[in-house]
């Protein structure tokens, strides 16, 4: 194994985090089970909060950053896994309170990891990420209540995926077009409507619409939704969500808050479904990355990302904190 490898690690820094590139050991690896050489790792909203020091993600530090991480299984402890094995983590802690994917080398909990499927390469799974596979429980998300309490039928009415060229929102797009559903992106990006007509969206309607505070209960325009924004924009998609119909509320690009009221709930019986991908169970896990890998052809992947080194994450954090990254951005740790 190499004597020492780069690494971005998180540091406080007048109380808050910074990412420092770094050079490490093995030594510097916390003691856990697997031992993983990493192939890439990707960088998500979050990681650019961390790496700026925005938003309290880093609980601990020193912290190698990187919320996600694609390798090759190099050393186990553990039955479950031996050396050879292909695996991928999102989440989990990484970058929050265990060290994450930025370094080339890991060692990790068994059951963090998750067999990668025979269809992607590493650098294909960190496309997708966080943010894809995300993208991909919501999609399971809208689907159960369908089956279940509500109604999400493909091709009845339009389905709304906001924060649309983002990581999330343009890993959404492909996937609901993919399952059949007319697809309206919001975008504050009128540059991006080719790229995303190229996914699948069929409609677009401009972000700033959805950002205004509208009144509780809106024309019923919307099947159901994929949201990264939150505030106006989630209270706006609720209110103009059809009977029956609900939204996948994934994140918090527009802001933390939610100025809504009671009414599309109790008078559509609209649902509110919270996505949360880091601690979500290995089940559920396996289910969303069987969806991308039956249902995101290698080229349409390949048109949302693009590979980057770890050094140029600092910059990499910023422009995705001001919401200038298209798509899904993959870091190469070598
Ligand atoms: P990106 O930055 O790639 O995408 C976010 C998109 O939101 C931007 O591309 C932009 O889309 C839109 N946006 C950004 N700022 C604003 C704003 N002020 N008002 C309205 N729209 C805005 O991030 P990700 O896709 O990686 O993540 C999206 C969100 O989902 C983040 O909040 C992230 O923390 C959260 N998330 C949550 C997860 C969970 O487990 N629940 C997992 C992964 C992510 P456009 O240019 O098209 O308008």
């Amino acid at each position: 194994m190499a004597e020492d490898f780069p690494a971005l690690v998180l540091e406080e820094k007048d109380g808050r985090s910074a990412g420092r590139l770094a050079r490490l050991t093995m030594d510097d690896l916390p003691d856990l089970d697997v031992t993983v050489e990493i192939a890439f790792s990707t960088l998500n909203y979050k990681d650019g909060l961390a790496i700026a020091g925005r938003g309290k993600i880093a609980r601990r530090m020193p912290l190698i950053g990187g919320v996600d991480l694609a390798g090759t299984v190099v050393a186990s402890r553990s039955p479950a896994f031996t050396p050879g094995d292909r695996v991928v983590v999102n989440g989990f802690g990484l970058s929050e309170t265990e060290h994450g994917g930025y370094a080339r080398f890991q060692r990790l909990k068994p059951e963090w990891l998750m067999r990668l499927p025979d269809v992607f390469s590493f650098e294909q799974a960190m496309g997708i990420g966080t943010a894809g596979y995300t993208a991909a429980l919501a999609v399971d998300a809208l689907e159960a209540w369908g089956a279940g309490w509500g109604r999400f039928v493909p091709g009845e009415r339009e389905v709304l995926v906001t924060g649309a060229a983002g990581g999330v929102g343009s890993i959404a797009v492909a996937l609901l077009a993919r399952a059949g559903h007319r697809v309206t992106a919001a975008t504050g990006r009128p540059q991006t409507h080719d790229y995303l007509q190229s996914l699948g969206a069929t409609g677009f309607i401009d972000r700033a619409a959805l950002a205004e505070k509208g009144p509780p209960l809106q024309k019923e325009r919307w099947a159901g939704g994929i949201d990264s924004v939150g505030s106006t924009t989630l209270a706006t998609a609720l209110a103009q969500t059809a009977r029956g119909g609900a939204i996948a509320a994934c994140g918090l690009a527009g802001g933390a808050d939610l100025p809504a009221t009671v009414m599309p709930h109790i008078l559509r019986g609209v649902g509110l479904i919270g996505i949360d991908s880091v601690m979500a169970e290995m089940p559920r896990r396996e289910a969303a990355w069987a969806r991308l890998a039956r249902d995101l052809p290698s080229d349409l992947l390949a048109r949302t990302m693009r590979v980057e080194p770890m050094s140029a994450l600092p910059r990499l954090a910023e422009e995705i904190l001001a919401g200038h990254i298209r798509g899904r951005v993959v870091i190469d740790v070598s």
